[in-house]
């Protein structure tokens, strides 16, 4: 099969032809149709993150077909339509596991991490990690939901009840999280890169109240700030945004150094707290919420050979919503 291929050192992916994998027990092998391109596959390449198998097929955001089953798979047939998101092992017994927070186990397996991911033409994947689909989304439509969607989704569930939010970053993971976040009743402010005007008007027709620079002030004090730009300097931003009992969450796996700030703005139980990875739990909620609502899915598609095109335009800032790889 045709696969780009991360090799450990430049974060330029090598196309290159690979033997198919085999399912292990358990497992499905899965034609992939589209995988997305999410900020973490950046970290990735860019080393970031630095414990990643090598060499490694990165890509999270997974939608495929079953082509064939490892002994012992239930819950799926061959043709089944499926996605396979980050979080792709667990150990089923640390002490995270036992109390239902898997997304913190202390010997997991990360999918385009640790694990072989979809910027391939097949993968193989833990069935129990995996997910049907809602039916209304295109393959490519339904990539970005598996990380983006998921792990947006997890961000916005740390704020709790919170009713007005801000949030920092407009990209694949905030499109989707507005959008939910409008259906549940709240209000949303959008922060943008200073001047960028095109993605202050995407968040407007999304359904954000106001549109503005992270350099601005929101038009009320937030309730909760969600954070999906890398940028460590937000922090204390959108601490100043938030109102007393305020919540900031940031949702990246990395972000450069938060600068020092004085005490009084994180006075009043403002908290600071960070999302990691996701439980199957918040992948069967947010799958439930994705099928109930038609969610508007804003994509750039590339096919899998441009997938170094498609991580520099995420680089640049140049997208608008999603990138998706397409395998055919
Ligand atoms: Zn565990
Ligand atoms: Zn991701």
């Amino acid at each position: 099969m045709r696969a780009m291929l991360f090799d450990g050192t430049s974060p330029r992916l090598r196309e290159a032809d690979v033997p198919d994998p085999v399912p292990a027990a358990g497992e499905l092998l899965i034609d992939v149709h589209a995988c997305g391109v999410c900020r973490t596959d950046l970290h990735v390449v860019d080393g970031d993150l630095t414990q990643p198998k090598r060499p490694l097929i990165p890509g999270h955001e997974i939608v495929g077909t079953v082509a064939a089953l490892g002994v012992g798979v239930t819950g799926f047939a061959p043709g089944d339509r499926v996605g396979v998101p980050w979080l792709g092992h667990t150990c089923g017994h640390c002490r995270f596991c036992q109390r239902g927070r898997e997304n913190l186990c202390d010997a997991p397996g990360f999918t385009g991490y640790t694990i072989d991911g979809g910027y391939a033409q097949r993968t193989v994947a833990d069935a129990h990690y995996c997910f049907h689909l809602p039916r209304q989304y295109s393959d490519v439509e339904a990539a970005p939901l598996l990380c983006a969607g998921l792990i947006g989704y997890r961000t916005l569930a740390l704020a709790g009840d919170a009713p007005c939010i801000g949030i920092y970053g407009f990209g694949a993971a905030a499109h989707i999280v507005a959008q939910v976040a409008r259906h549940e009743g709240r209000t949303v402010y959008a922060f943008t890169r200073p001047g960028d005007h095109n993605a202050q008007r995407f968040a407007r027709r999304l359904g954000a109240a106001w549109a503005g620079g992270s350099d601005e002030a929101p038009p009320e004090p937030l309730d909760a700030a969600l954070l999906f730009a890398p940028v460590g300097a937000l922090v204390p931003a959108a601490l100043r945004a938030v109102a007393k009992g305020g919540t900031v969450v940031c949702g990246g796996i990395h972000m450069s150094d938060i600068p020092s700030f004085p005490y009084a703005w994180l006075w009043e139980e403002r908290r600071i707290v960070s999302v990691a990875n996701l439980t199957r739990e918040d992948g069967a909620a947010f799958m439930a919420i994705a099928a109930r609502h038609t969610l508007e899915i804003e994509t750039t598609v590339y096919p899998l050979a441009r997938a170094n095109d498609a991580l520099a335009d995420l680089r640049d800032g140049r997208l608008t919503g999603a990138a998706v790889l397409t395998m055919r």
